[in-house]
């Protein structure tokens, strides 16, 4: 089934039923309406000479457009290319150039962000850019009435020629690690994805989905509009970026029975003062995931926050992303402390990153996804994609992971963020675990520092919470002593009020690591 297929099957089964709100605008839209106004984008799009194949860049915060984007492309296989909306001209030009953009939908302004400017700057240097279309103005608003005026039937003719294999969708990856990739996906990859991320919600008509992670990555618009639409749920943008007051707010506004996040935004939003202000009782489920998921906050986000069959996903751009998630019928200390078990139809193993042969269950080793879910491979770059992807088909994710004797998987770091001290293998991660028990601490990230003398030496970058004194080195020695081995406790301490942060919310550890080497290494 293709995208557009399975939008249409979906519209005729619950026409009536509303499909996305978006809150900010107050505008509402039923699954039938919100099939009028995808057609309209689509037919708009193909009588601007876009055809299946083209780049469709979009380039925006999160709004009902990013929405009417992603189906309109879809219907008329046309090709998606996710604009990260931090970017800057310079990264929007890379961006153009490599997917070889023709059509970019843009929003106009946000914030401190002239879009528009900064695509007029970047035009003259992107010779593949035929058409520019800004969100609510004149050039969007005449291509939607063009499209209200078009022949919907055109539609079904050139849905009956996509196949579920065609590369649908260009989805640059985090930038966590280093330079974001382009990973080219299909129908097929993003659509099953979805679906069965939705399945394992138990999503049905009646659920209500709260989205403030970015459409721009997957978490957005795989796990959380493709999960809706493939579920018949409703899809409810609380505002164009994320701002706990104004999530928690639509929460409890439009009644939403689940709710997403990366770690960071989960601890925003129970961090904030009027917390217990917000009705929250219609939450049900949700998803934590994108980075490592603290156990103290997942606890929390079941008790505090109600979400009692919340599930951990653990997945990658390449990957659609979800290769694993955890169940609600799991056992609590495994949905707390686990990235849960493979998803339907994936395979995953645990691998030795040197020799490539399977290691012993409990052990350490490279995670590798194979299945439905493995990207096509790199927009335009061979090279990258067989140094991912094995002749196999395995992905190589590049995480390091643990698998019980029941499949469950712990993630416990990444390949590149391992610190090796004196020929100690560490893995930052149990020490962010060990450092978030203190009361004081609201954030914890450890890296590694050239040393002359270990190879590496371990640093701590803390949070403080709200009120409490910044730690000195010496009282996080002691908060460690006796309870981690002396070669884990980080050397060197130092608070800092934020952590530098993609746009999809995680931490950038290799700026972490870069300001710590200039300080220390
Ligand atoms: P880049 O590849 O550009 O460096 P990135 O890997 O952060 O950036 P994404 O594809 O957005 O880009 O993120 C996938 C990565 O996020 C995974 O490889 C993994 O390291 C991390 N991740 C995702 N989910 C989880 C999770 N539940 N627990 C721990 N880590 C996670
Ligand atoms: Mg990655």
């Amino acid at each position: 089934e293709t995208i557009g297929g399975n939008f249409d099957r979906m519209v005729a089964a619950f026409g009536e039923r509303e499909a996305l709100v978006d809150v900010p605008t107050e505008r509402r839209w039923t699954y039938r309406e919100l099939a009028e106004e995808v057609d309209a984008v689509a037919l708009g799009l193909l009588e601007s000479g876009v055809v299946k194949g083209d780049r469709v860049g979009i380039w925006s915060p999160n709004c009902a457009e990013w929405t009417l984007v992603q189906y309109a492309t879809a219907k008329i296989g046309a090709i998606l290319v996710n604009i990260n909306p931090s970017y800057r001209t310079h990264e929007l030009e890379y961006v153009l150039n490599q997917a070889g953009v023709r059509t970019v939908v843009a929003m106009p302004t946000f914030k401190t962000s002239d879009y528009a400017a900064m695509l007029a700057r970047a035009l003259p240097n992107c010779p593949t850019v035929k058409d520019v279309l800004l969100i609510g103005q004149d050039s969007w608003s005449e291509l939607i009435e063009t499209g209200f005026s078009g022949d919907r039937a055109r539609l079904t003719d050139i849905g009956a020629g996509l196949s579920p294999d065609d590369p649908i969708n260009i989805q640059y990856t985090s930038g966590t690690t280093g330079f974001p990739k382009g990973a080219t996906l299909s129908h097929h990859n993003i659509l099953n994805n979805g679906f069965f991320v939705g399945e394992l919600c138990h999503y049905t008509e009646e659920d209500r989905v709260c989205i403030p992670v970015p459409f721009y990555h997957c978490f957005g618009m795989v796990m959380g509009n493709l999960a809706c639409t493939s579920h018949g749920a409703t899809m409810v943008i609380p505002g164009p970026s994320f701002d706990p007051k104004a999530t928690l707010e639509a929460v409890a506004a439009e009644r939403c029975t689940s709710l997403y996040g990366v770690p960071t935004m989960f601890i925003a939003e129970l961090a904030d003062p009027d917390f217990d202000s917000y009705d929250l009782s219609s939450l049900r489920t949700g998803i934590m995931a994108g980075s490592p998921c603290p156990i103290n906050v997942m606890k929390q986000v079941i008790e505090r926050m109600g979400m009692e069959e919340v599930s951990i996903c653990y997945g990658m751009t390449e990957t659609s992303p979800v290769s694993t998630q955890t169940r609600a019928d799991d056992s609590l200390d495994r949905r707390v402390s686990t990235v849960g078990r493979v998803g339907p139809h994936l395979e995953v193993k645990v691998v030795d990153p040197v020799t490539g042969l399977t290691v012993p269950r409990d052990e350490a080793g490279e995670l590798c996804t194979r299945g439905y879910s493995v990207m096509l491979g790199y927009w335009d770059q061979p090279e990258k994609t067989a140094e991912a992807i094995d002749a196999e088909h395995w992905m190589h994710t590049g995480d390091l992971a643990v698998m019980d004797d029941e499949g469950y998987v712990s993630i416990t770091g990444r390949i590149k963020d391992m610190v090796i001290r004196g020929g100690e293998n560490i893995y930052p991660r149990e020490i962010e675990e060990f450092l978030y028990t203190h009361p004081d601490i609201l954030d914890a990230q450890v890296v590694g520092v050239p040393d002359a003398k270990y190879g590496e030496e371990l640093m701590a970058w803390l949070r403080m919470k709200d009120g409490a004194e910044p730690l000195t080195t010496e009282a996080v020695h002691e908060f460690c002593r006796g309870k981690l081995a002396h070669y884990k406790i980080p050397r060197y301490v130092r608070t800092i009020d934020e952590f530098p942060m993609t746009v999809t919310g995680k931490i950038r550890k290799v700026e972490l690591r870069e300001i710590a080497a200039q300080q220390f290494g």
